[in-house]
């Protein structure tokens, strides 16, 4: 759990592991005017947190229920990215806690309570200054001092580090290779420093034509580069390619001595594979290699870029991950998510949940609320504070003793679903997030702007959902009978549709299938608002609705469903606007979903 997200990065992050609230209490006072505190209340969140937040310091206990410090300590030394943080033992004396142990498995400081907080702080802050300049030394280590971009010995690491992303989410990477062409000439005709200024000059170009987070640039050697593009295919990477060969042609460094032209040039070797249990990140090296090398033969000033074959076999597509701790709620879930076709992963309890996110992310995170020892609303948070999986749709399965509702939505979930609601509705919301899943950042979208018609006869109904779609900033047209919403389907084009199902009382599905006829309301998101005697008439309809609102009407949930009806219609205009400019080749997870489960 981040207790102070907000804080500016320059402040050391301490993770404290204690099995005690109290314990955790007392040392995140001690550390929060200084430092970002997290605390992780057992060894699989220790471990969970050490991997994902890189803290500066962990303060550890040994005796913990489950895993004991002893063993975390173990395992964060047997993981490159965990082994060097120091970790200081914090802990009561007694027959099982031996010091000795501590220091032998690698902890730097061992400490037990009661403690005198201003010893302990001053031995934390010993340890930090001290990791603070090891990790400056480290900095420059890695880093080339002529171009000051990443040298050859970071290159080496990053692709270590992006070739194990590839290998868990089976998607491409991408190198560039790239070597200036005769700059053995270049030094020879103006001298050394100009050739220094000449690589400082490329190096910057070169930065400044990677455009994504994780696109990475290394001097590779004397007069050769390299890219590493995590994430991103063969035809991503020669685009990349072709914009570096443009930027470097445009900074017109000037070659006197150049045979292919009269500024500098470089060949480009690219290649792209999807990481594999029998292949060496060395290979992707060798190729791209392979390649530079044929764009050298070729008359040098280009790009050699053939296509990669890439993973034979299509990958499974993520599934739901499923976080309940009781195992005849589980099995009924279980049940009711069958009907989608996608795997449910299951995991008993947040630290397991937190391992499980890490290692494969899901296209759906389902969460009972309260659990023992942590609950689903602190799982959301961290999900949300993570960059990579952030984007994850998120509800929380809710219990009649759950926490108030705010508490789902304050913690960053996109949903709160009972878990024995109506079965149409419970698939038809679980649909509706897969479906904003596959259409990520639809959470970052303002539903104020959008423009929704309400068909539903005059009354206090009517006047209470307007009322919430204007303070939700919710442009809505009204219609009071079928022929009337027709009318305005047409001349509005509204970006979604609540229907009133009184209204409809006499034939539904025929009334629907009139609406859906028009090509441009055959994607149009509906929201029906019924009472609890009309559930039978919500069943009929799944096939043509996303949601429903139940009357007599909860402000607060109106605008949430709204909301959620905004992202949906936000999701699919974007993928219809992305199929009638590209190609696309049907199988997205939206038209799967539909299938699936109509
Ligand atoms: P090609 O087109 O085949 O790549 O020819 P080239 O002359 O670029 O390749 P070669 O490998 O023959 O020469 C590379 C030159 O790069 C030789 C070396 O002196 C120069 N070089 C390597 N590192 C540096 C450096 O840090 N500064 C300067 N000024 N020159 C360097
Ligand atoms: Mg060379
Ligand atoms: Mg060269």
């Amino acid at each position: 759990m981040v207790l102070n997200p907000a804080t500016p990065p320059s402040r050391p992050t301490v993770l404290v592991v204690d099995d005690s609230r109290a314990a955790l209490d007392g040392l995140c006072n001690l550390l929060k005017a200084d430092c970002n505190a997290l605390f992780g209340l057992n060894g699989l969140e220790a471990l969970a947190l050490a991997t994902s937040e890189s803290p500066d310091l962990i303060v550890l206990d040994v005796a913990m229920p489950g895993m004991d410090g002893y063993e975390v300590l173990r395992r964060l030394k047997e993981e490159p990215a965990t082994r060097d943080i120091p970790v200081i033992f914090l802990t009561t004396p007694g027959p099982s806690v031996s010091e000795a142990r501590a220091l032998e498995l690698g902890a730097i400081d061992f400490i037990t309570k009661p403690y005198d907080p201003t010893i302990l702080k001053a031995r934390m802050h010993n340890q930090l200054a001290y990791k603070r300049s090891l990790d400056q030394a480290m900095a420059l280590s890695l880093h080339d001092a002529l171009t000051g971009i990443p040298n050859r010995r970071r290159f080496d690491e990053h692709l270590d580090q992006e070739w194990a992303r590839g290998f868990r989410t089976k998607k491409p990477i991408s190198m560039i290779l790239m070597d200036i062409d005769h700059f053995k000439r270049f030094n020879d005709a103006l001298g050394h420093p100009a050739g220094d200024s000449c690589l400082q000059r490329v190096a910057d170009v070169l930065s400044a034509s990677l455009q994504r987070s994780l696109d990475f640039v290394a001097r590779y050697g004397g007069e050769e580069f390299a890219c590493i593009l995590t994430e991103t295919d063969a035809m991503g990477a020669l685009e990349v390619a072709q914009r570096i060969a443009t930027n470097v042609a445009a900074a017109r460094v000037p070659h006197p001595d150049s045979p292919v032209s009269a500024q500098v040039t470089l060949s480009i070797g690219v290649a792209t594979v999807v990481p594999d249990v029998d292949m060496q990140p060395l290979e992707l090296t060798q190729e791209a290699d392979r390649r530079l090398y044929a764009a050298k033969a070729l008359g040098r000033n280009r790009i050699q870029a053939e296509s990669v074959p890439e993973a034979p076999v299509a990958p499974e597509p993520p599934g739901i991950l499923l976080v309940e701790d009781d195992e005849r709620q589980r099995d009924f879930l279980v049940e009711r998510l069958s009907v989608f076709g996608l795997q449910v992963h299951w995991a008993p309890n947040v630290a397991e949940a937190m391992t499980a996110l890490l290692r494969r992310p899901p296209a759906l995170v389902l969460s009972a609320g309260t659990m023992p020892s942590s609950d689903g609303y602190s799982l959301c948070q961290w999900i949300r504070d993570d960059p990579f999986l952030r984007g994850i749709p998120f509800a929380i399965l809710a219990s009649p003793w759950d926490g108030p509702k705010e508490l789902s939505f304050q913690s960053g979930a996109d949903d709160r679903i009972l878990k024995n609601e109506d079965e149409v509705v419970f698939r038809a919301r679980v649909r509706l997030l897969l479906e904003l899943g596959s259409s990520p950042g639809t959470n970052l979208i303002a539903s104020s702007g959008a423009s929704f018609l309400l068909l539903s006869p005059p009354g206090a109904l009517r006047s209470v959902m307007l009322t919430q779609l204007s303070l939700e900033g919710i442009r809505t047209t009204f219609a009071s009978n079928l022929e009337e919403a027709l009318q305005a389907l047409r001349s509005e084009a509204p970006d979604a549709l609540i229907l009133d199902l009184s209204l409809l009382d006499g034939a539904p599905a025929e009334a629907l299938d009139q609406i859906r006829a028009f090509p441009e309301c055959a994607e149009l998101p509906i929201l029906v608002l019924a009472d609890k005697d009309q559930s039978l008439l919500v069943d009929a309809l799944e096939a043509w609705i996303q949601d429903r609102l139940e009357t007599p009407l909860d402000p607060e949930e109106c605008r949430h469903r709204a909301r959620l009806l905004a992202r949906c219609a936000h999701a699919r205009r974007r993928l219809s606007e992305a199929s009638t400019r590209t190609h696309v080749t049907g199988s997205t997870n939206f038209h799967r979903l539909k299938q699936g489960t109509t």
